[in-house]
């Protein structure tokens, strides 16, 4: 019996007792490499002690002030770390405690942001299909998944979606990475004219796409192309990096390697790598100024923003990446990763694609490789995949829905940046062993 509302009730988990390293150890003593952080947030191992001391000494000197009394050292100094490593513009950072906080953040700050500035008909929101900003429903709203959204779609704020930046399945044969980029962004255009581009606020986007699709990253010139229409029609461009963000592509901040700044950007999970609960959502000089200058405060606020002794854990997270260079191994080690898929499953009949950015890679698994037909959902391979991989000791995050919300599935695999390259090899060995394991067991065991 349990008093504990897990996610799913009727499911069985074991119990967690300790961390070493890369892996996770249970109360029967069984260890499971931890091959995609939870969520893509563990991104320093489970015992990194310099963390938990840095977590230590903020406790014993002051766990907690409230931000409407005080200002800590500790968040001022995580603030200018952040912003000195930013995206050119992003000069203000709004700290809250987790990822969905951060998008709530970023939607209201946009659309006070307009209200400040005389332009109160800017409120409509454009993503993409296919997407995830988060739970709460403000986040959830504007997050393009179907199947997470349906049940609470008479609740949901007015949002609209355009087509993903998903080459795999997007992207039409003979149609060049530079042609495919500009039909997105004419599409993004079209919308801003459809709705009326004085009433559009602001499109959001995944630097690159985390759990709906699986690591899905843009073609080059895509997000160049879609920061030209933001700025001709005067739109925000807010970057959700809270999963690819914080170093998991390489970059510590993944628009980096796409030559763009947003207006907001947010990130969290590896902000604080488990081992406190922080997100952020940085702000550029303008949306801070006009605010500053305006009202002369951000009309929201939660009990826990700024948390000290979550900000001096992200603080000493940001030292131990700079100064163990894990950014150069995340580019390593995620390339390793994804040249062992692609060798392994070169001929493989029912794995689609593998794609990614540094530690952050997708294999989208499919029932006819040619036609790209996904598997059949009722099988619910992807939640084989889950377990025949938990019984081999490893834990990767695969997830349905990749195609539509509804059909598809995909695995996301996402270590943390200390793995060694032997480690990476253990993952694949495992991984592939459970894939074949899984898809026997839906009877999916073509010969190859
Ligand atoms: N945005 C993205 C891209 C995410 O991947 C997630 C979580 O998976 C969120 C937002 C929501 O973050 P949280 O679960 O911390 O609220």
């Amino acid at each position: 019996m349990t008093t504990v509302f897990h996610r799913a009730p009727r499911a069985t988990l074991p119990v967690a007792v300790a961390g070493d390293g890369i892996e996770i150890i249970d109360s029967n003593g069984r260890r499971y490499i931890d091959a995609c952080g939870g969520a893509a947030v563990s991104c320093l191992g489970h015992s990194n002690q310099r963390v938990i001391d840095a977590i230590k000494r903020q406790a014993q000197k002051l766990p907690y002030a409230h931000t409407s009394f005080f200002t800590t050292d500790i968040a001022e100094e995580l603030a200018d770390r952040l912003v000195d490593a930013a995206p050119k513009g992003l000069g203000h950072v709004y700290f809250v405690s987790g990822g969905s906080e951060a998008i709530e953040a970023a939607l209201k700050l946009a659309r006070q942001y307009f209200v400040e500035k005389g332009q109160p008909e800017r409120r409509h929101f454009i993503a993409r299909r296919q997407s995830y900003h988060g739970n709460t429903l403000g986040a959830l709203a504007i997050g393009g998944n179907a199947w997470r959204r349906e049940p609470f779609l008479p609740i949901l704020i007015e949002a609209h979606h355009v087509t993903p930046c998903y080459a795999y399945r997007e992207q039409c044969a003979g149609e060049t990475e530079e042609a495919f980029a500009q039909r997105l962004a004419d599409e993004l255009e079209a919308k801003i004219l459809e709705l009326g581009p004085d009433s559009v606020a602001a499109f959001v986007a995944e630097t690159v796409v985390g759990a709906t699709a699986g690591a899905v990253p843009p073609v080059r010139e895509y997000f160049r192309k879609i920061r030209e229409v933001c700025d001709k029609y005067g739109v925000l461009l807010i970057l959700d990096e809270i999963m690819s963000g914080m170093g998991r592509t390489g970059y510590l901040f993944a628009c980096e390697e796409d030559g763009i700044s947003p207006d907001i950007l947010t990130i969290a999970k590896g902000l604080g790598a488990g081992y406190q609960a922080i997100g952020a959502t940085l702000v550029s000089d303008e949306i801070y100024n006009i605010i500053v200058a305006g009202s002369g405060f951000f009309q929201h606020g939660h009990t826990y923003i700024g948390h000290a002794t979550a900000c001096a854990a992200a603080l000493e997270v940001q030292r131990v990446i700079a100064e163990d260079r894990l950014l150069d191994n995340v580019k390593a080690r995620g390339e390793q990763l994804r040249s062992l898929l692609r060798g392994h499953y070169a001929d493989h009949p029912f794995v689609g694609d593998v794609r990614g950015r540094g530690l952050f890679v997708g294999v989208e698994l499919v029932q006819n490789r040619d036609t790209k037909a996904p598997f059949d959902p009722q099988k619910k391979l992807n939640s084989v995949v889950k377990s025949e991989a938990m019984k081999r000791g490893l834990m990767v995050y695969p997830m349905g829905g990749t195609v539509d919300g509804n059909q598809g599935d995909h695995i996301l695999i996402a270590p943390p940046f200390i793995c060694t390259e032997q480690q990476i090899e253990t993952i694949v060995g495992r991984l592939t062993d459970a894939v074949d394991a899984a898809l026997s067991s839906i009877g999916a065991s073509a010969t190859r």
